[in-house]
């Protein structure tokens, strides 16, 4: 008989498609790496059980305790796989911008969610960070993950994604180009792509609001670059520890309207119903494009499904709300 004993025996190993319509007039090769294949349907699934196991061996997490997390709501999905397998409650804190289909997703498998307010510092205690950092110290054999600063978020696309694309591509990739949330898929496949082939560009996906392109050009954290964007999942107000700027060679910002509209062409026009930072990661490639020559083989990571966003940037209300059309 052919069979998996578990849900998260199915994470990675994720497929490659090529892009054709939306990318026609770039001479290169372009290689969506599609991670709604992942059971969970999210890039997040990989991290999820890793970062509880990598907890176990170090004794952060005991039998019967309680895993927390602040997420924009992938990593809940992600960790939520690992705790059911291993019998742990979830308490995730999420930002109010998030997709009502992201906190109903959340709490159909079980996990207890809390709303935050998304227009506060990331240190005020009312932040998605600073809740869940506190809920550790009052909640008894707790956990707090904090995917921005657990290195074995970035440890786990060194040693599964950025391995399956040097695979995948038969060591043929020349850009990775990926959105920056936390920064572990991108420096994790970075670290591995780099090694094998120092050549290899990186190019992160940065949205306006967020302070990574300034701080990777001017080594400034400038507070003054962070406002409140509707992109779900890239951009940051903090540095996370998971982030190697070294690793990365370029920053380019996308608007959230050329996001949004970008990730609707996904599904018209290539058939592929991905999440709203896959269509930036698609619109901040194509303003990269003139860099590109018919050699070049790029691979483009996808990290979610776009089932997440119906009511959001499938929807043409919500659309004309923000004046993307
Ligand atoms: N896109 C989405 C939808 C995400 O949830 C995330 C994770 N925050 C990312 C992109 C960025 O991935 P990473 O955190 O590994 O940088």
């Amino acid at each position: 008989m052919q069979y998996v004993n578990h849900i998260t025996e199915l994470i990675g190993n994720t497929p490659l498609v090529k892009l054709n319509n939306i990318t026609e007039d770039i001479p290169a090769t372009i290689l969506a790496k599609l991670e709604s294949f992942n059971p969970g349907h999210s890039i997040k699934d990989r991290i999820g059980i890793r970062m509880i196991e990598d907890a176990e061996k170090k004794g952060l997490l005991k039998k019967g305790g309680t895993i927390i997390e602040s997420t924009s709501g992938n990593t809940g999905m992600g960790l939520a796989l690992g705790a059911i397998k291993k019998g742990y409650k979830m308490i995730v804190t999420m930002p109010d911008k998030m997709s009502s289909e992201k906190i109903d997703i959340l709490k159909a498998i079980g996990v207890e969610v809390i709303i935050t307010p998304t227009n506060v510092d990331s240190d005020d205690p009312k932040s998605y960070y600073s809740i869940a950092k506190n809920m550790q110290t009052k909640i008894k054999n707790s956990f707090y993950v904090n995917q921005y600063d657990n290195l074995a978020n970035r440890i786990t696309h060194y040693e599964t994604t950025g391995p399956e694309i040097w695979k995948q591509t038969k060591g043929k990739i020349t850009h990775l180009v990926a959105g920056v949330g936390t920064g572990g898929t991108i420096t994790g496949c970075a670290m591995f792509l780099k090694k094998k082939n120092k050549n290899i560009k990186i190019w992160g996906i940065d949205t306006y609001g967020s302070v990574y392109q300034k701080f990777h050009q001017t080594g400034i954290f400038d507070k003054k670059e962070i406002y409140s964007y509707t992109t779900e999942g890239i951009g940051e107000d903090i540095i996370p520890k998971n982030v190697d700027f070294t690793l990365i060679d370029h920053f380019e910002k996308v608007t959230d309207k050329a996001g949004a509209i970008m990730t609707r062409r996904l599904a018209r026009e290539e058939g592929i119903l991905a999440g709203n930072s896959c269509g930036s990661a698609v619109a901040g490639l194509i303003q990269l494009k003139e860099q590109l020559t018919k050699n070049d083989i790029v691979v483009i990571i996808m990290p979610d499904h776009g089932s997440r966003y119906i009511g959001k940037v499938y929807n043409d209300e919500w659309m004309k709300k923000q004046n993307f059309i």
